[in-house]
């Protein structure tokens, strides 16, 4: 493929069936690649395979179907990839970027937390672990310094990773490799180069991106997108039972998804045949018109 072709992709974790939140996420990272001409690939994250409903990737799939999203190529599973995870934390781990951690979520509870809460790794187990002492996670050693880029939604963002989060967990005490590591693995493996999604993975990206500094992969563009929220504010999300699209008609999720992204359709475009609502969408996408602000509205349909 010529190297000016844009690749996107969108990664919904099966925890449920596919909320207004999600249908946002998915209309801009589509608009985004296929406005010029670009790629856009689905990926199923069941990495986290205990927190995955069996039929909720199926679910996930048909409803995006139903909205009229086609994607190129195979559907990438995550259950599919734990040799690619595992060949990479050993290469990590031969380049002494990995080492095995032997804290327990409760020795780690006294830690002192971040500003937002959060807790940093204090780096307990970084220089060895102590006799008799076994590893039960596998943490990346972050290099100190400080992560940029130029988010194409919020604007230059910069973190130390290592003063803020410390060393990160890769591969989990219960033996599951981290989303971090996932997602920066499959990302590259597919060559995608544009991640648009929730601003709530905003914190997540510098993190990625050192992960894939220490792998040599290319970094991608990133774009975060406003979190849908209901008229309490909070984020529509699967825990909060936000209502699964597929009960309302498909024409009305993707004109209500174009409004909170920004795009100002016509108000004539509403209850357009769906394939006319996508092909204004492409001619218009604009990035630049998405909000920059955390958080928009989802019309009350969207919430219960
Ligand atoms: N699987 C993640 C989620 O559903 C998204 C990961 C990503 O887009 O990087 O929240």
């Amino acid at each position: 493929p010529p190297s000016s072709l844009l690749i996107g992709r969108f990664a919904p974790s099966p925890s449920g069936p596919l909320h207004f939140g999600s249908v946002v996420a998915a209309v801009g990272s589509y608009l985004s690649v296929r406005a010029a001409g670009g790629r856009w690939l689905l990926r199923i994250e069941d990495v986290d395979a205990p927190r995955s409903m069996p039929d909720a990737a199926e679910g996930i799939i048909v409803t995006l179907a139903r909205l009229g999203f086609e994607w190129d190529g195979p559907i990438v599973w995550q259950h599919a990839r734990l040799e690619a995870y595992a060949d990479a934390l050993q290469s990590l781990r031969d380049h002494g970027r990995v080492y095995g951690c032997a804290c327990t979520r409760k020795m780690l509870a006294d830690a002192p937390r971040a500003a937002d809460g959060s807790a940093r790794y204090p780096g307990t187990c970084r220089a060895g672990l102590l006799p008799g002492q076994s590893a039960r996670a596998w943490r990346f050693r972050v290099s100190p310094g400080v992560v940029r880029f130029d988010d194409d939604v919020q604007g230059p963002m910069a973190e130390d990773v290592l003063a803020d989060v410390g060393d990160f967990v890769l591969r989990r005490a219960d033996g599951l490799f981290a989303y971090q590591l996932a997602v920066v693995l499959d990302d590259a493996a597919a060559g995608v180069t544009e991640v648009v999604r929730g601003i709530d993975l905003l914190p997540s990206t510098a993190r990625q991106i050192a992960l894939q500094q220490a792998l040599k992969l290319p970094t991608p563009r990133y774009a975060h997108l406003p979190v849908v929220v209901d008229a309490a504010g909070q984020k529509l999300s699967k825990q909060s039972l936000a209502r699964a699209v597929d009960e309302l008609p498909d024409t009305q999720v993707l004109f209500d998804a174009l409004v909170c992204l920004g795009q100002s359709p016509p108000v004539d475009l509403r209850g357009a045949p769906l394939a006319q609502i996508w092909a204004w969408a492409q001619a218009h996408w604009s990035m630049n018109a998405v909000p920059r602000r955390p958080a928009v509205n989802a019309r009350s349909d969207y919430d219960r």
